[in-house]
């Protein structure tokens, strides 16, 4: 992270969510669609301002009561995400550090009402893999290989939001995936 963008963080309380960016300012829009930056593997366990920032991000997440949400959407352009598991038992938060989409599947579908809590009051069917195998680090370092599945609305959809999430520290959002 910046010494800014420390300091953004820092400017509440551990407990305290974070404002979410929103395409509607013309400021935000510009943090939005910037290309986010990888975080060091030896500074992920260590580094408190990092581990103070997961905390924030995970309490805004909860707060919007949203199934995922990345850095960049409250001002940090650092490569970090939160996405729900919808493919496990009571549905933990997971933290993705310096993520990498390694393989998906050959087949596209449109995925039905995707939405984004930088875009307020729309909604659309996106692009998207119904499978994705990915690559990241937890937030104690730990290297994660996996295929995430699942692009039911009713059901799981993790697959998705791991998709969705990882646009955004690309500076891409949803409504640059639309079906036609
Ligand atoms: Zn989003």
């Amino acid at each position: 992270m910046t010494q800014k963008e420390i300091k953004l963080v820092k400017e509440g309380d551990i407990n305290q969510p974070m404002r979410v960016l929103l395409v509607t300012d013309e400021q935000d829009l510009k943090t939005l669609r910037k290309k986010s930056k990888n975080i060091r593997n030896e500074e992920i366990k260590d580094n408190p301002d990092l581990q103070y920032f997961i905390q924030r991000l995970t309490r805004t997440l909860d707060e919007e009561m949203g199934v995922g949400i990345a850095a960049p959407q409250v001002g940090v352009n650092v490569n970090l995400f939160l996405f729900v598991r919808l493919d496990k038992p009571d549905y933990p938060v997971q933290v993705a550090i310096n993520p990498k989409i390694t393989g998906h599947s050959k087949e596209m579908i449109c995925f039905e009402d995707d939405g984004c809590l930088s875009i307020p009051d729309f909604s659309g069917n996106s692009k998207r893999w119904t499978w994705v195998d990915v690559e990241y680090r937890n937030e104690k370092g730990e290297l994660i290989k996996e295929r995430l599945e699942g692009y039911s609305r009713k059901d799981n959809f993790t697959g998705i939001i791991f998709q969705h999430e990882f646009d955004h520290l690309q500076g891409v959002l949803f409504t640059d995936k639309l079906c036609d």
